[in-house]
């Protein structure tokens, strides 16, 4: 087994203290990039943790480090496919949905129904079991953003016939359904609006800009870039939003409305690219592409509410994360030699 994944665990923070009762999770698309993050984090804090994906973008070798774990337990299954055999646990994550744009326009049909029908699966078994379902929405909901930075109140801006519709829409009436069953059966339901996050474990073919940058720049190929890099994104690292995702899920009283995590701090694309070239060296530049369609120019959480609810903040600056996150990219396959880890620094009261 690689002991690679299981050493670059996002290590338990200060935060809120996990509940001394014994607790089960269900994470749903827990064996892609955030979701495989979840439950090393939830299983560090004594979780008996059921991770179901249909392993659409996810893999196994992200949940190596769990094989040996008797509290963890990897149910190969779809999100709309009956879940009532599922074991009982009182928390569960929604995290299934493939997340990057090659992936989800892949099979648009499989994207929307995964949002919705899958949400709305979750929602009946969680209401079912009298569980907290935490539901991983996105900051695709605020579309090309007229607002900058985005408040969770922003209505957004989407496009809902164009190609990331099948994302951005059903991301939205994914948020929808889980408001109906707050209001209409008083579900214990939270939504967290996630922005732009990397770190160890993203794809290389996901075509983020990030991992897409890394990889071009560690094989000495010029940086690819859509449009002219002035757009601006902002990065999160992974173990930062792990932390605020389980501060969300933690608090006692469900927010009346979603709740943005990512990084404020922005960058243009430019910017990014430059950080990108610093660290790795090498000089094969950057190579201009067509803009693609609907791609947002502005990107920015405004973290304001994450900051009053859950005394939540990112710690980890771009630079320290690429740094990790470079390591990790650089490993050769299968290597056993340990990426360092970067414990959670968000911070501010539980
Ligand atoms: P990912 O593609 O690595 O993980 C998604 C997981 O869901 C994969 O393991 C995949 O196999 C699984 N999945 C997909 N369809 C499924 C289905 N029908 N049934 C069961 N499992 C299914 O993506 P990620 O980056 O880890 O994102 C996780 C969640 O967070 C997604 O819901 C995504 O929309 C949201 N999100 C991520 C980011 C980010 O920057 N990573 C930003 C905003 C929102």
């Amino acid at each position: 087994m690689r002991s690679r994944v299981k050493a670059e665990t996002s290590a338990p923070s200060s935060g809120p203290k996990p509940p001394r009762r014994k607790r089960a999770a269900i994470v749903a698309g827990g064996a892609g990039f955030l979701g495989s993050h979840l439950c090393d984090r939830l299983i560090a804090d004594g979780y008996r943790v059921y991770c179901i994906d249909n392993l659409y973008t996810g893999r196994l070798e992200n949940l190596d480090g769990l094989a040996a774990e008797p509290r963890f337990t990897f149910i190969e299954q779809d999100v709309r496919a009956p879940l009532e055999t599922l074991p009982e646990a009182q928390e569960v994550y929604n995290l299934a949905c493939p997340a990057s744009p090659p992936h989800y326009q892949r099979d648009p049909l499989d994207t929307v129904t995964t949002n919705v029908i899958g949400t709305l699966a979750l929602l009946k078994l969680s209401g079912a079991r009298q569980a907290r379902l935490l539901q991983a929405s996105t900051s695709e909901v605020y579309g090309d953003p007229a607002e900058h930075p985005q408040r969770g109140s922003y209505n957004g801006n989407v496009n809902p016939i164009g190609p990331r519709a099948c994302y951005d829409e059903g991301k939205r009436v994914a948020e929808t359904l889980c408001y109906d069953f707050r209001r209409q059966l008083q579900a214990d339901v939270r939504v967290a609006r996630i922005f732009n996050t990397y770190g160890p474990r993203m794809r290389t073919d996901d075509g983020r800009i990030i991992s897409t940058f890394i990889n071009q720049a560690l094989c000495g190929e010029a940086m690819t870039i859509h449009g002219t890099g002035c757009q601006s994104r902002s990065f999160c690292y992974v173990s930062d939003l792990i932390e605020g995702l389980i501060r969300l899920m933690r608090l006692e009283d469900a927010p009346a409305t979603p709740v943005n995590l990512g990084n404020p701090e922005e960058f243009t694309v430019l910017e990014l690219t430059e950080e990108i070239q610093r660290q790795i060296g090498g000089c094969a530049g950057v190579r201009h592409l067509p803009p693609v369609e609907d791609d947002p120019q502005r990107r920015c959480p405004n973290i304001e509410l994450a900051f009053d609810l859950l005394g939540w903040r990112p710690g980890i600056a771009l630079r320290s994360g690429l740094r990790q996150t470079i390591d990790w990219f650089a490993s050769p396959p299968g290597a056993v030699a340990d990426a360092p880890s970067i414990a959670a620094t968000a911070v501010g009261p539980a």
